[in-house]
């Protein structure tokens, strides 16, 4: 008789506790225990155990790889070897007004790269692309894998969640992380992060990774670790990835909330917007563009993409990709057709100076507490609500001006959310000495910081 397997022998509890116990687990054993959550064979308490236990203990490379692999192979891997174009996607691994995404895959698809991108919802006190992209009445993110495909050929670029069909795994873990306190692990993010992307059938991956008071990673140590962890798996999967380093110790742009998110994509793709998202799109665009071989550097990538929306056909294009994915097209071009908030409410300064600093994850926490995202794995998410900020760090402020305005449905809501904004910018005499770069760092390859 031969001796049974892991799969036949495999209990939850023995793989919790010899990962909070700091021992090393076999690939079989992480399998097994991916495998089991997938198919409801067991609850979300011994997972959400388990995965504090990763958070506290850490992981090692193999433990990582065989986590990231059986997410991987929870589902489909998408061939799309019968599509023309290179396909090149981005993720960024989370922020606050961060609605990047929205305006990348229109934007290097009408440049003729392909963008199938899988991406993720509000994890923590950061925002997420699925409910950006639902606030647009009808938008449908749950595209089954044939519909992404007929999209995604249709139009060059396509976005959805994780489904039954690819990343089951992700989705599972991805929802119980949110509300567990276990996100902020570089392993679980790279896990997370590797396996929905691989599954896509891309070419070339870019990475933004966030560093900052906003940031999953606050330290840029710890961001530069995490971005050569997911390099490395890249390149063990034989894809081309490039991480970017980038700033998240203030909100992206001036609006945060998903509705209002949406209405800062659209100024973006019209050629205005905010300075420091307009230029990340277009960085990341550059390299997007570059590694799909639409472009010879990343300078005329980054060009080029200039050029797509001043012509206005990246605008096109998105309007193009909401259609084909049942979203009402008008709010492009009439913003009140999105969800409002019934209420708005200011924030004023207390003091005149200068804005010295936010803390950006407080203020997406304002957000989540207005409605924004989520606080149980089952809370719907109110679209409507949000932050738009007036200031940016290093801007004047005059005492009593506006330095935000609330939109909210919840009185009692706005007033906490209102009192974390407060506490969460400084405001000093004098205006603060040095400015952080947007971009910090790009690692192309593991092991190799420019
Ligand atoms: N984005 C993801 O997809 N997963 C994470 O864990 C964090 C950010």
């Amino acid at each position: 008789m031969s001796s049974p397997t892991v799969t036949e022998t495999f209990r939850a509890i023995d793989v919790i506790r010899k990962k909070r116990d700091g021992v090393e687990l076999s690939r079989a054993e992480i399998e097994a225990l991916v495998n089991a959550y997938t198919n409801e064979e067991i609850p979300d308490y011994q997972v959400s155990a388990w995965l504090m236990a990763v958070v506290l203990k850490g992981m090692t490379r193999p433990e990582t790889a065989a986590l990231t692999d059986a997410m991987l192979h929870s589902g489909e891997i998408l061939d799309l070897s019968s599509l023309p174009a290179r396909k090149v996607d981005k993720h960024s691994t989370g922020g606050v007004g961060d609605k990047t995404s929205l305006v990348l895959a229109p934007l290097v698809a009408a440049a003729g790269v392909a963008v199938p991108m899988i991406s993720g919802r509000g994890l923590g006190h950061t925002g997420g692309t699925l409910d950006k992209l639902e606030a647009i009445p009808g938008f449908n993110v749950n595209l089954s894998v044939a519909e992404f495909r007929r999209v995604l050929e249709a139009c060059g670029c396509a976005m959805i969640g994780q489904t039954a069909e690819i990343a089951p795994a992700d989705f599972k873990l991805y929802a119980l992380r949110d509300v567990t306190g276990t996100v902020e692990s570089p392993y679980l993010i790279c896990a997370s992060i590797m396996s929905k992307k691989l599954a896509e059938g891309i070419d070339a991956l870019v990475l933004d990774v966030k560093t900052g008071s906003g940031a999953f990673m606050k330290s840029e140590k710890d961001a530069a670790f995490l971005a050569e962890l997911m390099v490395e798996t890249g390149e063990r999967m034989g894809k081309r990835v490039v991480a970017m380093i980038t700033d998240m110790d203030q909100p992206l742009g001036n609006m945060i909330g998903n509705a209002l998110e949406v209405v800062e994509v659209v100024e973006v793709l019209r050629g205005a917007g905010p300075e420091d998202l307009r230029e990340l799109c277009l960085e990341t665009a550059g390299w997007m563009l570059h590694l799909g071989g639409a472009s010879a550097s990343v300078a005329e990538g980054k060009q080029q993409s200039a050029k797509l929306i001043s012509s206005g056909k990246a605008l096109e294009k998105f309007r193009q990709m909401v259609e084909l994915q049942g979203g009402d097209p008008r709010v492009i071009d009439d913003a009140n057709r999105l969800p409002q908030a019934r209420h708005t409410m200011q924030v004023a300064s207390a003091k005149a100076g200068y804005m010295a600093s936010m803390q950006c994850e407080h203020i997406g926490t304002a957000c989540v507490i207005l409605g924004g995202g989520r606080e149980r794995k089952e809370d719907s998410v109110d679209p409507s609500v949000g932050i738009v900020l007036h200031k940016k760090v290093g801007d004047r402020v005059v005492a009593g001006e506006p330095i935000a305005t609330i939109y909210y449905n919840a009185e009692a809501k706005a007033t906490r959310a209102r009192q974390l904004i407060e506490a969460s910018c400084e405001i000093t005499d004098a205006a603060p000495s040095t400015k952080r770069p947007l971009i910090h760092r790009i690692i192309e390859k593991s092991g190799e910081k420019n």
